[in-house]
């Protein structure tokens, strides 16, 4: 297939923007799918932080890294996303390399428990003023669930207004499809 799935674009974006030693962040580490493919791009001398409200997501994120040997450059924190500021130390200011959102619920666990628009938009706007020149935002907008399209409209607002001076916005999605299909919007910071 030549037009790659949603998932592996975001995943293809993501190790575009990532190089050894880069400092990264998973908003939503949920099964540890992102965090460990951040975690083994970044390597031993780059670093992870990834975050989830949910303690079922840290463990099994947990699980995944340690089964990896990838823990060492990983950080899991227990907490919004939208608190993102706190974690970060004062060195990383301008210095992250990358960060993705994969929006929505856990899979195979309780779908009221939601990423929400505030929360999110919220991190996004912490994690582009400490973005480094060229760095990017990946975030993999689900909206087929109750909730979803409210996240998605409040998101699709939100990087419209971005100040194409300073930032250029993809939107990568399948647009013939049933039902309501995820899509990336890319945010990447150009100066
Ligand atoms: N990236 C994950 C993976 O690779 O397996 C999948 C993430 S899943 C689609 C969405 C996750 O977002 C859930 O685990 C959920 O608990 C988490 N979540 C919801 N609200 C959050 C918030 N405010 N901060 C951090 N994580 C949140």
């Amino acid at each position: 297939m030549s037009i790659e799935r949603i998932l592996d674009y975001a995943h293809t974006l993501m190790g575009r923007s990532i190089q050894t030693g880069d400092v990264v962040i998973d908003g939503t580490c949920g099964n540890g799918h992102d965090t460990t493919f951040l975690a083994n791009h970044v390597g031993k001398e780059g670093h992870v932080y990834a975050f989830d409200i949910q303690q079922e997501a840290i463990l099994n994120t947990q699980r995944r890294l340690n089964t990896q040997g990838l823990d060492q450059q990983t950080t899991l924190i227990y907490d919004s996303h939208a608190h993102i500021q706190k974690y970060l130390q004062n060195d990383h200011h301008g210095n992250i390399a990358a960060a993705i959102y994969n929006l929505g619920y856990l899979p195979g666990s309780d779908k009221s428990i939601i990423t929400k628009p505030e929360g999110t938009i919220q991190s996004v706007e912490s994690v582009l003023a400490t973005l480094k020149k060229g760095g990017l935002v990946v975030l993999v907008v689900y909206h087929g669930h109750p909730g979803g399209s409210e996240e998605k409209d409040a998101l699709m607002s939100y990087v419209t207004e971005l100040d194409a001076k300073n930032y250029q916005v993809l939107y990568y999605g399948f647009i013939n499809k049933k039902k309501t299909p995820p899509f990336i919007l890319a945010i990447e910071r150009l100066k």
